[in-house]
């Protein structure tokens, strides 16, 4: 995709149809991606958080998770399609990978509020593998990594919110190839 960048964040300039079929893509052909879903707090954050900022870099994919991004890119005068953001691209690619057969790690929120999402799933993409499910509460980072490569996902999805999430992704993603997402509040929403 090419880029519109606002305050130095690429965003890629596209619609979520066709970002959702070039993810559908990647994980097909088992690539190692990362995908920032960014809204205008994220930009806020990566402005004074130099670390976090180059972890922002280092993805593959960056959407326009907000209205005011999409309203920046207006006036900037390189306006972006639409807004793509992590509910909604988590959603659809939950469904496709119940189509699809696909497995999944998720990983984040609170212990009885991931167990929802993990019955809610079973219900709504029961072809869906639940390869993995860890809350996001952990004390023992490298265990989890250890868990997710264990578990041999092709989708990670990781809702402990920004910048816990960016960085978790940009630390391990190289153990294991997939499509690795931060989805922050998602988890709390699908469990109702
Ligand atoms: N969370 C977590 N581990 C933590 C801190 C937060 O799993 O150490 C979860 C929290 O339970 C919630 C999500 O991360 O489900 C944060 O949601 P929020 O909407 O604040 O994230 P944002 O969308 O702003 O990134």
């Amino acid at each position: 995709f090419d880029t519109v960048s606002i305050l130095t964040v690429p965003f890629i300039n596209t619609t979520n149809q066709a970002f959702l079929s070039q993810l559908e893509q990647d994980v097909l052909a088992h690539q190692n991606r990362f995908v920032v879903t960014a809204n205008p707090e994220i930009l806020m954050y990566a402005r004074e958080h130099p670390d976090y900022q180059r972890v922002l870099h280092q993805a593959d994919y960056i959407t326009p998770d907000g209205i005011g991004v999409i309203q920046g890119a207006q006036i900037l005068g390189t306006p972006l399609p639409e807004r793509i953001t992590g509910y909604d691209t988590l959603l659809d690619l939950l469904q496709w990978g119940s189509e699809q057969h696909q497995r999944v790690f998720l990983l984040g929120a609170k212990p009885a509020v991931l167990k929802q999402v993990v019955a809610k799933l079973k219900q709504t993409a029961p072809n869906l593998v639940i390869a993995g499910a860890q809350d996001g509460y952990y004390t023992d980072e490298a265990a989890v990594a250890d868990q997710i490569v264990a578990a041999k996902p092709d989708m990670i999805f990781i809702a402990t919110g920004f910048p816990k999430q960016e960085f978790f992704i940009a630390k391990y993603r190289h153990r294991i190839d997939g499509l690795w997402m931060g989805v922050g509040g998602s988890f709390d929403v699908i469990a109702g």
